[in-house]
Order: C-alpha cells, then structure tokens, then sequence
C-alpha cells in the first residue's frame, strides 16, 4: 500500500507539514527545570471543585518553578458547549488567586503557542493524522454503528475483549481501490490509529509499557491494543489524539488530570510513540472524595448529590479565597499541616508543594475542616480587609445587605469584637454566616431569636426597667458588671451560680440568667459576645433606645 498516496487522498487540503508546525512551535526558552502546565476544561459551564483542585497542582507546579501555566479550551464535543463558559472559567479561578500566563482569555489568546481553543485547531491535527496515515501508523475506517454494534455482541459471544483491534478491525486491510469506490461514494469514515499492540499472544509476550507518573511512581501496563478513533467523521479530533498532538506542540511539560484518565494512557504512550515524540510528565490526581452522611462511608462527590461540588457553591456563601486555597493545601499535599503549624504567618506561597506529597488513592474533602480551617485564616484578616471583601461578596450576591457597609467603622468594630483577646473570638466562617452573625448590630435585621431564661422569665421586665434606669454608657467593664450585680441580689437571684446549684431554693436563678435577659433584650440571642463591649459598638442610643422599645 502506498500510504503517502492515501494520506493525499483523504487530506488533499492540508498543505503544511509537521515541521512547519514544529518550527512555528519551538521549544520554550525557560530556566532549567521550569514546568510547563495547562488547564483544559471543556467548556460546560460547570466548574468545579476538581477543576480548582486541579488547577492549583498546576498553577503551584509552573510558578513556583519558573515555568508557565496556560488555559486551553477542549470544545471538541459541542455538545457540552455553553455560552460564557470560558468567562466562568476564567473569572473563577482568579477569584481563587488561580492567574494564567497564556492562553484563551475573555478578549482573545494571550501567548505564542496558539490557538488555544481546540475547535479552532482543526488543521493542526488534520495536519498530524495525515502524518501518521503517510507512515501507515493511521487509517480510514468506514465501519457503520451497525457492523461495530454487530462486533460488539460477537465479542460478547466468543468472550473476546470489547473494541475495535487486531482481527475486528475491518478496515485495516482495504486495498487502495476499495478505499477510493469508499470514499467515491462518499461513505463516511473515522481515521483509526492502526495499534502495535497484541493482547491474544501468551501473557508473557503481552508487551508491556512503564511510565513514571509524578503522583503514583512507576505505573506498568500492557500496551494499548485499540485501535482508537482519532478522528471522527466531522474531522474533529478525539480528546485522546487533540491532548497528544497539543501537549506536544505547546510544549507542556506536566499534564495533572483526574485519576478517570488513567485506563486511556496507553492510547496516549501509543500516540505519543507513533508520532516520535516524548510525553509529558502525568500528574493523576485523586478523585476527590467525600464521607456520606447517610452511610458513613467514603464516596465520590457527585453533581447531583453534593452542593459543594461546585465552585458556585463557596462563592455565593461567601469564602474567603484565602481560606479555600489553605485547606485545599491540606488535602493536597500531607505535609502542609505541619509546614503551617511551624510557620503560622508565612505566606502560603512559601510552602513548597510537591508532587511527592500528594494522595494517590483519594483526597477525603470534609467541609467541616474547611471551616475550621476558616475560622483561623479569618483571624489572620484585618477587619478593613474583612470589610472590603465582604462588601465585594454582597455587592454580587446579596445587594439587598449593602446598607450594612455604609458606616466602615461601626462595621469593622463589629468585626474585630472579641478578636484581639488571648482566646479569639473564631465564630467568623463565611460571607454568609457571618451576616447572620452580627445581623443584631443593625436594626433592620435585629430580631428577639431567643427565649428569655425560664428562670427569670417572671422578672423580664423589671430586670430591663432597672438595668435602664441605672445604665450609664460610661461605666467601664467592671462597673457595669457591679450594677448587674447590683440588680441580681435586689431581685433575690444569686450572684454566684454555684451558690444557686447548691441551694436552689433559696434563689429564683442566678447572675447569669439576669445577664441573660439583657442580651436577650439587647441582641436578641441567650449567646454573644461581651454586653458590655457590645453596647460600646452599638452607642448609647440605639443601646438605650432598644431596651426602652423592648419594654
Ligand atoms: N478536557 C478534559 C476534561 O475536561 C481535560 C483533561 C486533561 O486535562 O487532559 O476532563
């Protein structure tokens, strides 16, 4: 078979060469050791939590090396295609201190190693399936669904291995003549890597491929014996051939992708074999896991079933980057947990992550942790940074809250209450909760959410009577304490709790169910912070005006 003259016949549009590409694509010019990444998300619209996780591999493997991180667009499957998406992407991912050097971007490509959206590449891999059908490593398949359903259930039959290869592939042997009536015909047909590998030979013999994968060691595998669809009907590439001829050209140097790509390596090392090129460095990251509720047990996190699957998700309930970007360290690299503890204010970017370190069999995503770990980065925040981010936050998601940054000095009083103290204050999570944390400090949102203490539920209100009648907005902590006092022991409650646990006959409650009708009355909840320091932010008016209102 002549496969220069097949390769013209089914490409007789593509003119470049191979080397014209690679001359158009030449090596990057970087420091020794720069890494080269990229992030290919299809552009569905929904981006999610592994695409930041697996974004952040790649951003802290390129910068911190010296190298460059890029944004591709793989819309080869326009099915999947959605309007805005890349501006989702993008916009998402900055919001979590993720930046590109190169690539597509809202307002076209940034970069020498273009296009960089797959869909506009077409030529680029006509170019390299026409290479491999001139060195008869590719071919045209005209096989209908039919006859490769049909295939399928003799296979089932005989207990023979699904696809299509060796024996099964049935355009492998078409002369020249019969493909040119096919094509005469118009009849539609695939381009099929024509694959080396041999699974029907003893075990022994099977050949067997070793590739070193940054994550996981030495992975061992038979070599790939499909013969894989490289490009379909329309002359769209497969993912399998676009990352291939992609990664080559842009000259990336560590591919990180989801562990789901693992079974189809050998169709890459195969590819990557046939067109005499070296691969990339794989990087498979673990799937990111998560303990059910319902069964205790550990599972992926789906779509369907798990909000916080979606970036959409920490966004709109309001977490800071910061604290996302520390505990999505956590789960990535084993050793960050201890690097913080002995460095608790160095810049996260100092910590030197590492591929070594990263989970190979799945990263346990746990909620509860991210708030945890929230809560400390929070403390780290300046209330005036605190401010500006939550105004940002409502300024996109709750617009109908903005009143409360009118005033920045009441708020960030607000926010630093019962911070600056030995044990913090840590009750700050989220944008979203933190709203409700302190929606008592305006009036709008003041609601009386809790009962007042059955103890002193018959006292209420001349426990509020007197506490006005002798409030002065000057009395520091300790005086205000003694009028509390004061109140306690003329309405036969007991001063110290303990005294009221031992006789409780004797008192109708003690101290701290009087304080409590106060806070009660005041923010509305039997928990707060200080009273003291809190009627000090709210000012002696609205403090003064809320108990009279209350009575
Ligand atoms: N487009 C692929 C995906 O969205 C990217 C896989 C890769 O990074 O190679 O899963």
């Amino acid at each position: 078979m002549d496969y220069n003259k097949l390769a013209e016949l089914l490409f007789p549009h593509i003119t470049k060469t191979p080397e014209d590409y690679e001359a158009l694509y030449p090596q990057r010019d970087l420091p020794e050791g720069a890494k080269v990444t990229r992030l290919g998300p299809s552009p569905t619209g929904f981006i999610h939590l592994g695409n930041l996780y697996g974004a952040f591999v790649d951003e802290r493997l390129a910068h911190q090396s010296g190298g460059k991180f890029f944004l591709r667009i793989e819309d080869t499957d326009d099915k999947r295609y959605v309007e805005g998406a890349v501006e989702i992407i993008i916009n998402s991912l900055r919001f979590f201190g993720i930046n590109f050097d190169e690539g597509a971007t809202m307002t076209g490509d940034i970069g020498q190693y273009g296009d960089y959206t797959q869909s506009h590449r077409g030529e680029i891999y006509q170019c390299f399936a026409k290479k491999m059908v001139a060195d008869g490593t590719a071919y045209p398949c005209f096989m209908t669904e039919e006859e490769i359903a049909q295939i399928h259930e003799q296979q089932e039959a005989e207990k023979a291995n699904p696809g299509i290869y060796g024996k099964w592939a049935k355009s492998r042997n078409l002369t020249m003549e019969e493909i040119q009536a096919k094509l005469a015909a118009g009849t539609p047909y695939v381009i099929r890597l024509k694959s080396d590998g041999d699974m029907s030979l003893p075990e022994d013999q099977i050949r067997r491929v070793q590739v070193k994968d940054a994550i996981r060691e030495i992975l061992d595998f038979p070599a790939n014996d499909q013969d894989t669809v490289i490009l379909k009907a329309t002359g769209i590439p497969t993912y399998h051939f676009a990352h291939v001829v992609d990664d080559h050209l842009m000259r990336t140097t560590h591919v990180v992708r989801g562990a789901e790509w693992l079974p189809s390596l050998p169709i890459h090392v195969e590819l990557f074999e046939k067109l005499g090129w070296e691969p990339p460095i794989y990087c498979h990251t673990a799937q990111l896991m998560k303990i059910d509720e319902e069964t205790g047990n550990k599972r992926k996190l789906s779509k369907r079933h798990d909000p916080e699957l979606s970036l959409d998700y920490y966004r709109n309930q309001g977490y800071h980057p910061a604290a996302v970007r520390e505990y999505l360290l956590t789960i990535l690299n084993s050793n960050f947990e201890e690097w913080r503890m002995a460095n608790p204010d160095a810049d996260i970017d100092e910590f030197e992550f590492t591929t070594e370190k990263m989970s190979n069999s799945g990263a346990l995503f746990d909620l509860n942790k991210l708030n945890d770990i929230s809560k400390d980065v929070l403390l780290k925040i300046s209330a005036s940074d605190l401010y500006d981010f939550l105004k940002g936050w409502a300024e996109e998601f709750k617009p109908d809250l903005l009143h409360i940054f009118e005033d920045r000095a009441y708020l960030e009083r607000i926010l630093d209450l019962g911070r600056a103290e030995a044990k913090p204050r840590k009750d700050h999570i989220y944008a979203q909760q933190m709203v409700e944390n302190i929606s008592y400090f305006f009036d709008d949102m003041f609601r009386i959410e809790d009962e007042m203490p059955a103890e002193a539920a018959a006292d209420v209100a001349t426990i509020i009577a007197k506490y006005l009648e002798t409030y002065d907005h000057s009395d520091d902590q300790t005086q205000w304490f003694e009028k509390i006092r004061q109140i306690t022991e003329e309405l036969g409650y007991a001063v110290k709790p303990k005294d009221f646990k031992k006789n409780p006959d004797q008192y109708k409650g003690h101290v701290g169910h009087v304080s409590t009708v106060v806070r009660v009355a005041l923010m509305g909840r039997q928990q707060s912070p200080d009273v003291w320091e809190i009627q000090q932010i709210l000012s002696e008016d609205r403090t003064r005006a809320r108990l009279a209102k209350f009575l």
